[in-house]
């Protein structure tokens, strides 16, 4: 459910003492990049967390102290060791896109940039595994490894902008759900170098099991330095923008089309009006009713149009994605569509469903009780547990907290999962339980409890 105070926190460290600690990183390492301006220090401590009207005035005036900028892992550690000797608190930050405020600092402190950080260390031709630095910027790499066939499985829809570190430290799901799952799942993370938050830091390289409890953690429980990922084969995808003049037609396609053999990297689909108020990709047309947007390989061009044809669609336009110019159909799904329709609606916020299966009762129930004029749907086909499942997306109409929570609770009552976009907690933003591993790894990856304070529900209760 929404948060709608924050923790006890302590109090931001006395200017003194974080004026001794920019003082021995100068003397220690004259080349780090430290920004003390107050403009600098609003920016490095804001997200992309206004999608929500009960986390912007949460976390409203939250600021840095001080922001450091790294380059080498050698430069995180001295960062990590010095405000574990002037306890200060320590927050890390990639691109600073998350949508719950994952790198907003609560108590100040320091804020350290780690987009610096940005080689592809090593690609395994073999395995197609990779190392990656956790600075580097998803739509970058992604390139780098098509260099060599090989392509990330998963990526934000703000890959042109977001980190590996970040996607990691703060994301869940996205481009490539359709076929891979979840960034959680056993098999996407394979191995991370860690550095600790202690006097002495610690530079640790993490495998298999032992890297889970700093998969989404939001950066509480250790820095990020590199990660060892698995790839896919690349393929060159093929953009698609579909249009239904039958809703419940939309629907049943988005839950038919991924049970094909067609190669498929994502399936968006639009309710009329929030398709109309969306950019359209390239040269496509505006939507002339619902709308799915697709990735396919282009080895399902010549069955796809004919297929969807048979269910009652029209396809209106597809194009490579190499070749395509203007805004690419990526950044209309996931969290673009909120992007895009709060740009036009700045009143409405959005929420976070695994939808139930047969999805199409929840869908009637929820719109006999919440009309089109305060609730619209946005849906992504996901794997979720092996499974082909729809999560939602839905947009909605803020008029206060009681009736967000209200429509929650017709949700949940309904069978849906919420993965809470209303909350600081990384536990509650997902299944809302809290991971005893994430803990663990808190205690001893961060013993003073330095790194990013407030977040980890876990350890703020570990005591009581
Ligand atoms: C328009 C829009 C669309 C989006 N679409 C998606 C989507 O499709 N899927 C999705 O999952 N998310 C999505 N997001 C959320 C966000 O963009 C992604 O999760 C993104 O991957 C975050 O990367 P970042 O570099 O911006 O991370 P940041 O926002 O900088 O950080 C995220 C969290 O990770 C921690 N962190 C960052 N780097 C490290 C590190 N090296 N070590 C430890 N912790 C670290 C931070 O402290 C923070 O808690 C979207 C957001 C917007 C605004």
């Amino acid at each position: 459910m929404p948060c709608t105070a924050l923790p006890p926190l302590p109090d931001p460290v006395a200017a003194e003492r974080i004026e001794a600690l920019a003082l021995e990183l100068q003397r220690q390492d004259p080349s780090l990049t430290l920004l003390r301006e107050s403009a600098d220090r609003v920016r490095y401590s804001r997200d992309c967390h206004d999608y929500s009207p009960v986390l912007t005035p949460l976390l409203a005036g939250r600021v840095a102290q001080l922001v450091v900028r790294v380059r080498s892992v050698e430069q995180v550690m001295a960062v990590a060791g010095a405000c574990a000797r002037h306890g200060v608190p320590l927050t890390a930050r990639g691109a600073g896109t998350g949508n719950y405020g994952q790198c907003v600092p609560l108590c100040g402190g320091v804020v350290i940039d780690l987009m610096g950080l940005n080689r592809l260390r090593q690609l395994n031709p073999a395995s197609g595994v990779m190392v990656a630095e956790a600075g580097c910027i998803l739509a970058n790499l992604d390139q780098e490894l098509r260099l060599q066939g090989r392509s990330l499985r998963l990526a934000p829809s703000t890959w042109r902008t977001a980190s590996l570190g970040g996607f990691i430290g703060g994301g869940s799901s996205g481009i490539g759900s359709l076929r891979w799952g979840m960034l959680r799942d056993p098999g996407q993370l394979l191995a991370l170098e860690v550095i600790t938050v202690e006097p002495e830091p610690r530079r640790l390289w993490l495998e298999g099991e032992a890297c889970e409890p700093l998969n989404h953690a939001y950066g509480c429980n250790g820095l990020i330095t590199a990660l060892a990922m698995a790839t896919t084969e690349a393929v060159a995808w093929w953009q698609w923008v579909v249009d239904f003049d039958d809703w419940d037609s939309a629907v049943a396609v988005a839950q038919e089309l991924p049970a094909t053999a067609l190669l498929l990297n994502s399936l968006c689909l639009l309710e009329a009006p929030v398709a109309a108020s969306l950019p359209t990709p390239g040269g496509a047309p505006a939507a002339s009713g619902h709308r799915l947007l697709l990735l396919a390989a282009a080895d399902a061009t010549p069955l796809l149009e004919a297929w969807l044809r048979h269910r009652g669609a029209v396809s209106v336009w597809h194009q490579a994605e190499s070749v395509s110019r203007g805004l690419p159909l990526r950044e209309l799904t996931w969290n673009h569509t909120t992007l895009h329709w709060r740009s036009q609606q700045p009143g409405w916020t959005y929420l976070q469903l695994m939808l139930p299966r047969p999805t199409e009762t929840m869908l009637a129930s929820l719109r006999q009780r919440w009309g089109p004029e305060v609730l619209l749907w946005h849906m992504e086909g996901v794997r979720s547990q092996g499974e082909n499942r729809l999560a939602g997306l839905p947009l909605l109409r803020f008029d206060g907290i009681e009736k967000l929570e209200a429509l929650i609770a017709d949700c949940l009552s309904l069978g849906a999962q919420l993965f809470d976009p209303h909350t600081i907690y990384v536990e509650d933003g997902g299944l809302g339980l809290v991971d005893a591993g994430q803990v663990a790894a808190k205690v001893s990856n961060d013993p003073l409890g330095l790194l990013n304070p407030g977040k980890l529900r876990g350890w703020l209760e570990r005591n009581q």
